[in-house]
């Protein structure tokens, strides 16, 4: 097929016009807010899959922003002497584990992490909720913080994650009860669109993960990805 240089010329002209003309005009929705920001605050890794897999699908598809503050990389965790690791192989395969299952859940949902030590938390609260409040600065007053963890919770790793995020005086804060857990709260579900994500984010887990939080993983599962949040 042949072209005149006059059409080819023209053609390129009217492409050129199109790129200037998308180039200056901005699109309705970059006002200057932008999305909202939700920002997934978790203790250790897994908690934020075992807890807000429900919730983390439903900002995505509300088309927020999504940051994971991973608190510490889990280099305490008891299952190591099963798997032969030094504490540094341990943390390395559990942050793997981490992104790929947020990589599952978010696409390209950023991750800030902390490395605060795992079991130590509750002396490092200031660092947290120094990042809540950048966070929060950063990003507007729209932003919202839901913990993976309880303020009354057993472990004391999560209740100090939870009172660091809370300290942080954000506008919105919420909480999220475990998988094992039934008391009531908002519960969100993956839709089934999604729910192919929610299965590979739990799959990511299945060497660490699911040798030290097993029983969660299996009722997150049974309760079709569920996430219950809480005031
Ligand atoms: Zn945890």
């Amino acid at each position: 097929m042949r072209h005149s240089l006059s059409r080819i010329v023209s053609t390129v002209a009217v492409l050129c016009l199109g790129l200037l003309v998308v180039a200056g005009s901005a699109p309705p929705s970059a006002t200057a807010a932008g999305p909202r920001t939700t920002v997934i605050v978790s203790p250790h890794p897994d908690d934020e899959t075992l807890r807000l897999t429900g919730y983390i699908r439903y900002a995505v598809e509300r088309g927020d922003r999504l940051i994971l503050v991973a608190v510490t990389d889990g280099g305490a965790s008891a299952v190591r002497a099963q798997f032969g690791f030094t504490v540094g192989q341990l943390k390395a395969v559990r942050r793997a584990e981490q992104v790929a299952a947020w990589s599952y859940l978010t696409d390209n949902g950023q991750v800030i992490r902390l490395g605060l030590e795992d079991g130590a938390v509750a002396g490092r609260k200031a660092a947290i909720t120094a990042r809540v409040k950048e966070l929060a600065a950063q990003y507007g007053p729209t932003t919202e913080f839901y913990v993976a963890a309880l303020l009354d919770d057993d472990h004391p790793d999560h209740s100090a994650t939870a009172e660091a995020v809370r300290d942080g005086g954000a506008r919105v804060v919420r909480y999220s009860r475990g998988p094992v857990d039934d008391r009531p709260g908002s519960v969100y579900r993956p839709t089934s669109g999604y729910l192919w994500g929610a299965q590979r984010a739990d799959a990511a887990y299945d060497e660490v993960g699911y040798a030290s939080a097993g029983v969660g993983f299996v009722a997150l599962e049974d309760s079709g990805y569920a996430s219950v949040v809480v005031p």
